[in-house]
């Protein structure tokens, strides 16, 4: 077997023409110009074989030879003729059609959520902390302000807070309360990793009157700490960016990690099941401290008055705790399990 094609220098653009041979298990480079080497075959390093494309040579030297022939192939039966009969087999290439957008979906909606969900268990205290900590720091950044409650109103919160924490037997030194004005987040409430809780003054304002359905709110956004519902979030948003960033080559990505996990506790992207499990245990402590039940409707009745008109802060409580009407109803009915 004969072909002509190029021989570049190692790490370099320039290149020579010659011929190459084959006799026996050795190669042989050969040009008018002097040059004749004699290579065993098995020192050569074949590159894959693509179609429309020569299989390029590499010499123990690093030179790189290409042929001009674009069927040019050294080896006929390797794995890499697999793979290019592989991509000439309609079959195959319909199934490939097929299976990617499959196995990207189980990647991303079954395999990193359950591998983030079982890891959160296991999370150290000390990097939910940070997490925790850097999120709040972002959070705080974006969207609060510091509070404009009188002092009444946030002493009256405050105490009806640490009586919780100590009937709870919670650690006062994890679960911390924190009161901000804030134009994003409206009427709210939310949770972070570490078990700092946010609640904004519109919510305050709203619940004045009535302290056993604020209660009911921060047992729901404990419910949410208990059960590391964003420590999951956060394991989950950190293993698709890491996986995007795998699958597509740009691992840039994985420098906005940071930044992706704090925005992801913002939205409070928490599924209908993490709301019942939250749900869940507001309503049953609340029977437990000899509360009822009753007054976690009370708070979602009291917040979910006005969602009409969408520029109403309050409805944005009520857009990350999505089915109102049914969780009313749960908390007017609820018995202990
Ligand atoms: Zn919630």
């Amino acid at each position: 077997m004969k072909t002509t094609g190029r021989l570049y220098h190692a790490h370099s653009n320039t290149f020579i023409y010659c011929e190459l041979s084959l006799s026996d298990e050795c190669v042989v480079f050969s040009n008018d110009e002097g040059l004749h080497e004699r290579l065993p075959k098995p020192r050569l390093v074949l590159g894959m074989a693509i179609k429309g494309q020569a299989q390029d040579i590499t010499l123990p030297d690093g030179r790189r030879f290409l042929c001009d022939d674009k069927t040019f192939r050294l080896n006929q039966h390797s794995t890499s003729s697999f793979i290019e009969r592989s991509e000439q087999h309609k079959g195959l290439v319909i199934g490939a059609i097929f299976f990617c957008p499959l196995l990207l979906y189980w990647l991303f909606f079954i395999a990193i959520p359950h591998v983030a969900a079982s890891s959160a268990g296991h999370l150290p205290q000390s990097v939910i902390e940070t997490i925790g900590q850097q999120s709040m720091t972002l959070i705080e950044k974006a969207a609060l302000e510091p509070t404009q409650l009188d002092e009444q109103k946030v002493a009256n919160a405050e105490r009806i807070w640490l009586e919780l924490i100590n009937q709870l037997q919670l650690n006062e030194q994890k679960y911390r309360l924190g009161f901000y004005q804030s134009e994003f987040f409206g009427a709210n409430a939310f949770a972070l990793p570490h078990g700092q809780i946010v609640v904004t003054d519109d919510l305050i304002l709203k619940l004045a009157d009535y302290d056993d359905a604020f209660r009911a709110v921060l047992l729901h956004e404990i419910g949410h700490v208990e059960h590391r519902h964003s420590v999951k979030i956060a394991a989950q948003t950190a293993g698709t960016t890491v996986a995007l960033a795998i699958v597509f080559g740009d691992l840039q990505g994985i420098v906005d990690l940071a930044l992706g996990v704090g925005t992801a506790i913002m939205q409070q992207q928490f599924s209908q099941g993490m709301e019942r499990q939250a749900d869940d245990y507001a309503l049953s402590n609340l029977l437990k401290l000899g509360y009822k039940p009753e007054h976690f409707a009370t708070a979602l009745e009291i917040i979910s008055q006005g969602t009409d008109d969408d520029s109403q802060s309050w409805s944005k409580y009520l857009s990350t705790h999505p089915h109102v009407k049914s969780r009313i109803e749960k908390a007017r009915t609820y018995k202990h399990p």
